[in-house]
């Protein structure tokens, strides 16, 4: 885990009066080790490699305490669960396409949708407060030249191996 996730939580643990435990250190080794995206299953499968023990319940306690402080952000991929992201630290304003052939996540960002949010947002006489634009599209290299590198690691949803 990098030094601004560690230095984040540790304030927010002491501010909330917890403290740091081994399994929730495991499970948060394990959330910010990926550039991913991952849903409550997946977190605990990465963790289950680490450390058996480690029940669903305690993925979800530290899933949500993770949310709460900011570091972990819930995002929306259209899918039937909700996905957690780990990337909003380094990129807080980045945005997500989703491809319906491979379905890889590409997350991409572009200063001209915040002017163009804040014009539209204004526009109609509102303030922004947040936005996130999830653009669903069709793979290229698929449609060009009949296969596409990442369709192989298609995601699985749980209880489909
Ligand atoms: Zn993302
Ligand atoms: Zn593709």
């Amino acid at each position: 885990m990098t030094e601004t996730v560690r230095q984040h939580l540790d304030t927010f643990l002491a501010s909330s009066g917890l403290r740091r435990t081994k399994q929730r250190d495991v499970i948060i080794e394990a959330a910010f080790g990926t550039p991913d995206h991952f849903n409550a299953d997946e977190l605990h499968e990465m963790t289950r490699r680490i450390d058996r023990s480690i029940s669903r319940a305690t993925v979800y306690r530290t899933l949500n305490l993770l949310v709460n402080c900011g570091l972990l952000r819930e995002v929306d991929l259209g899918r039937d669960q909700t996905y957690y992201d780990p990337n909003f630290l380094d990129k807080p304003e980045h945005n997500h396409l989703i491809c319906t052939d491979c379905d890889r996540v590409v997350e991409f960002e572009d200063e001209h949708i915040a002017v163009l949010e804040d014009c539209i947002t204004r526009r109609l006489g509102f303030t922004p407060a947040s936005k996130s634009i999830r653009i669903v599209a069709k793979c290229d290299e698929l449609e060009r030249t009949g296969q596409c590198r990442f369709q192989n690691a298609k995601h699985k949803s749980p209880g489909t191996r």
